[in-house]
């Protein structure tokens, strides 16, 4: 391949469910790849398996993408130079290929019916239909020309398969792995086209990257096996040095790395594998997303870099634009990333401390209108999140960390003052109240200084009176500085809540 050719990339999901991070992170290092070489970036839908297409998925595929910021150059809905980008719009462009192939002694007929095929299975051990079996079976190999063409006039129900060679080796070099070398005996005649006249995963993603002219082509590494059919059809096809640079992308492990990380992992140590919630259509079940739990995208994006790729620095926050400039290839590793849910709120919470406040606007405002608080301007929202954003993991823990500063405490941790009440630190709020009431300007270093010199007036240690008047601001033992507290709740419902919370404990 000329160094002058522009990159292209796909990124090739099947309508099939919701998108685990794995996808995400497919998507990410193509992106990153066609950003960083000035290249383009494909999103090619993959529906050829119609038993498999699940209405929405190709929306919410989207959706996922447009979240994370990760917007393809082509896609399905505003086309391009190499549309359709939907297989099944493609439907008329494989079955040429598939005759090439069988004109050229590389692929046959099958006309095998599925109850036939069956009874194989149950008949035969491991039953793969392949060199060995083929010539046993109903295919144009073994019936007579005239016979195949009888079957194929009389519209019956066929196959086309890939006639795999019986001893050859082929290999070819992996960006990421180096060379891997196949021997073509273990492999199955793979069906190419099916009887409904669509072609499958192993034609459609050949003749697709071939004429959308893909240079490189990054996917999981569980497709490893099915590489040595398409360098195959690649060569086959005579296309052989157009074929794209592959990159068999590591697996996302299990958090203990024993095996791929499922759907069903998450479930049951409780994290999202999704990368936003997904209802499936036909059972009516919700799996959990990132998104939704409160990831910010910044944050989803910069953890999935890391799964599988450094930039050879102990450097772990990456903005788009730095992983754009960093990424290659050559750091990608071989071996499987183990996925780990602290990490991933550990960069969470470093995204919300960083990103300035004004873009954590609106994910905040949609935590406090879930909350029914929607008459508070931005502002002070703004000085709220500057108060709490080094206390969240997740965006929707601003309600837990911050509702007081909305809402008046709805309850009071009242046994943490109690016992060690005393009519003096009753005396001691109550004057507190009046000098605050009396003060002219309102902020935290004047409101500190009026409460440590009247504490000191009355024999009282900061610490005794500190620790009530958060209760009484905040309802608990948690919250940001507490004359910061007051000085943004303002000086009635500070005095409001003094009051209020005096009551309380003298009750
Ligand atoms: N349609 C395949 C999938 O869903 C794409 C594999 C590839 O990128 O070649 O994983």
């Amino acid at each position: 391949m000329s160094d002058q050719k522009r990159v292209r990339v796909r990124f090739a999901p099947s309508p099939t469910g919701g998108l685990h991070l794995g996808g995400v992170r497919t998507v990410l290092f193509n992106y990153l790849f066609a950003r960083h070489h000035q290249g383009d970036f494909i999103l090619r839908i993959e529906d050829t398996d119609q038993t498999r297409y699940v209405e929405g998925a190709e929306q919410y595929i989207l959706d996922c993408l447009s979240w994370c910021g990760l917007i393809p150059d082509e896609r399905p809905q505003s086309g391009g130079e190499y549309g359709p980008y939907r297989q099944s719009e493609r439907k008329h462009l494989y079955a040429q290929y598939a005759k090439q192939l069988i004109d050229n002694g590389h692929a046959y007929y099958a006309f095998d019916t599925p109850a036939e095929l069956e009874q194989m299975r149950n008949s035969v051990a491991n039953f793969r239909y392949d060199h060995s079996s083929r010539t046993q079976l109903r295919n144009s190999l073994t019936l007579s020309a005239d016979e195949v063409s009888r079957l194929l006039e009389g519209d019956t129900p066929y196959v086309v398969r890939i006639k795999m060679p019986e001893d050859q080796v082929v290999s070819f070099t992996d960006a990421i792995r180096g060379e891997i070398t196949f021997e073509t005996s273990q492999v199955d005649d793979k069906v190419l086209l099916k009887a409904d006249g669509m072609p499958t995963y192993h034609l459609a993603v050949v003749v697709d990257d071939y004429l959308m002219k893909i240079t490189h082509a990054f996917r999981g590494e569980e497709w490893l096996p099915s590489a040595p059919v398409h360098l195959l059809l690649w060569e086959y096809l005579g296309w052989k040095d157009a074929m794209p640079q592959w990159a068999h992308l590591p697996l996302i492990l299990k958090p203990d790395g024993h095996g791929k990380l499922s759907k069903r992992d998450g479930d049951r140590l409780g994290f999202p594998v999704y990368a936003m919630n997904w209802l499936d259509p036909r059972t009516g079940e919700l799996t959990k997303g990132f998104r939704e739990l409160g990831f910010l995208p910044q944050a989803f994006v910069n953890m999935l870099a890391m799964l599988g790729w450094n930039d050879g620095t102990d450097q772990e926050i990456f903005t788009l634009e730095e992983l754009i400039e960093k990424f290659s290839l050559d750091r990608v590793s071989k071996a499987g990333a183990k996925f780990d849910f602290e990490k991933a709120k550990w960069f969470n919470a470093e995204w919300i401390k960083r990103l300035p406040v004004d873009e954590l606007l609106p994910a905040v405002k949609n935590v406090l209108a879930q909350h029914n608080v929607t008459h508070t301007n931005d502002a002070y929202i703004e000085q709220v999140l500057r108060l709490v954003h080094d206390r969240l993991t997740f965006i929707n823990d601003f309600w837990q960390q911050a509702s007081f500063f909305f809402v008046a405490p709805q309850q009071y941790d009242l046994d943490a003052v109690k016992p060690r009440w005393s009519e003096q630190k009753t005396a001691y709020f109550n004057k507190l109240a009046t000098c605050f009431e009396a003060l002219q300007s309102w902020d935290a270093a004047g409101l500190e200084t009026v409460f440590k010199e009247l504490a000191a007036e009355d024999n009282l240690k900061t610490g005794e009176v500190m620790l009530p008047f958060r209760i009484m601001l905040v309802g608990g033992k948690f919250g940001p500085q507490v004359f910061d507290i007051a000085a943004l709740l303002g000086k009635n419902k500070t005095l409001d809540r003094i009051a209020k919370a005096l009551t309380l404990i003298r009750e």
